[in-house]
């Protein structure tokens, strides 16, 4: 492999599994992350099988899925109702090698990444460097980093700007970051209740619709997580408090006992593109380039999809075996799946979820029961929800 060094900005899922793919294919990578560590944080919960599919060959997915829980079926519900129409992923087999939604934690994967690279002959991690600028001119890009020891300029060849929703690498180049913000923030609220132990046939994934307060339920292995919306006027303190949360899974189900809450996280949810996903030897990928709400588990996922897609066009490149334009080409796939396929997608399916109005709700229902019941109707909608369809429509941009 010819010569260059890859810098990618931030450890997450993202910058790490595309030093992954980089170094493996020879290719020298300098990852730097702001934090000291991998953080154990409970952010996506969600692997997809194409996901699963492309990291299967790195030794990562069986790791995963051994740590992990199997959800062949997904579900729509609704809280008066109950079970409106389930989907069973076991339909894909033959496609995948994982007929079936993961549900790990997000950190695991950063875990087994950070073990793997850790001391590859081609990767130095870099913790505890902060990113604070980059630029670049015909031969080269540069970094200014901060450090426990003061402030370091590096070069490179390119530049991977993975460093997240608020990325300095696409504040840096002056990328516009289009899109709305939800006035409602969203409440997660984690809990060792076994709610499988008392709503009928419930699955590890669940999308419950309702006028008033709609809510994901998600098992990980060890918890149940809940997540639901907050009106805006609520304040932080309030939201998070104690009663605020035991009276939101009371809703949910009511029992005699008082939840216990392991983990509550609130945050502020977004559907914005990066107006560019690269600039000459910069490209954005993950949170940077794209983040939406997390109803259909695509932010994560999307974004390891970007980190495939642009490593191996990279790897051609610095190979001398494509020329650099081809780059120009993640930006057409990837950026046209974020705005068609992943902000669309996900926007959606929050508009469904929440639907007030009855005579709506009632025809939502009926088209997912019709769906669920239509062999190939069904099949479809797994493909659509599993991001096969996404992939594909990517694959297809020249
Ligand atoms: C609170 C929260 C909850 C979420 N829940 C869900 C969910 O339930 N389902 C779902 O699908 N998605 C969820 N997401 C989104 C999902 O976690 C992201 O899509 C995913 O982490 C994207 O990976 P990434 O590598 O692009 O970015 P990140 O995981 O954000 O990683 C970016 C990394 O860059 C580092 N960094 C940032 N700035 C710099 C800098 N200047 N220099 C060096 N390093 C830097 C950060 O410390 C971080 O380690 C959630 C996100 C948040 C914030």
């Amino acid at each position: 492999m010819a010569k260059a060094k890859v810098l990618v900005a931030g450890a997450g899922p993202v910058g790490l599994v595309s030093a992954m793919v980089l170094a493996e294919a020879g290719v020298d990578v300098e990852v730097f992350e702001r934090n000291g560590d991998v953080m154990e944080d409970l952010r996506a919960s969600t692997f997809h099988p194409p996901t699963l599919d492309m990291l299967a060959p790195y030794g990562i997915s069986d790791v995963l899925v051994a740590s992990g829980l199997k959800a062949r079926m997904t579900q729509q519900r609704d809280r008066r109702k109950g079970l409106i129409a389930e989907f069973d992923l076991a339909r894909l087999a033959g496609s995948t090698g994982y007929p079936f939604r993961l549900q790990c934690e997000q950190w695991k994967l950063n875990a087994e990444l950070v073990r793997k690279l850790r001391n590859h002959p081609h990767v130095t991690l870099r913790f505890g460097c902060a990113v604070e600028e980059a630029r670049q001119d015909e031969g080269a890009v540069m970094i200014r980093i901060r450090t426990q020891e003061g402030m370091e300029e590096v070069r490179g060849d390119y530049l991977i700007g993975a460093d997240g929703a608020w990325s300095t690498v696409r504040r840096s180049l002056g990328i516009e970051f289009e899109g709305y913000t939800y006035p409602e923030r969203f409440l997660v609220v984690s809990t060792d209740f076994p709610f499988e132990a008392h709503f009928e046939n419930l699955s590890w994934v669940n999308y419950v619709s309702d006028p008033d307060e709609w809510c994901v339920m998600l098992k990980v292995p060890s918890l149940w997580r809940v997540l639901f919306p907050t009106a805006e006027h609520e304040s932080d303190e309030r939201v998070l408090s104690d009663e605020f949360i035991e009276a939101r899974l009371q809703g949910l189900l009511p029992r005699a006992g008082v939840y216990e809450v392991v983990h509550r996280t609130l945050y502020k949810v977004h559907q914005r593109v990066a107006s560019r996903f690269r600039t000459g030897r910069v490209m954005l990928a993950g949170d940077a380039a794209h983040i939406n709400n997390p109803l259909g588990g695509m932010g994560m996922n999307g974004g390891v999809h970007d980190a495939f897609n642009l490593s191996a066009k990279l790897i051609e490149v610095i190979a001398g075996r494509a020329p650099d334009s081809l780059l120009d080409k993640y930006e057409r796939q990837r950026r046209t799946i974020a705005i068609e396929y992943i902000n669309a997608n996900t926007a959606r399916n929050k508009q469904l979820i929440e639907e007030r109005d009855e005579s709506a709700r009632s025809r939502i229902h009926a088209e997912l029961r019709a769906t669920a019941a239509d062999p190939e109707a069904s099949l479809a909608y797994i493909r659509k929800t599993s991001m096969f369809d996404a992939l594909e429509r990517a694959g297809s941009i020249a």
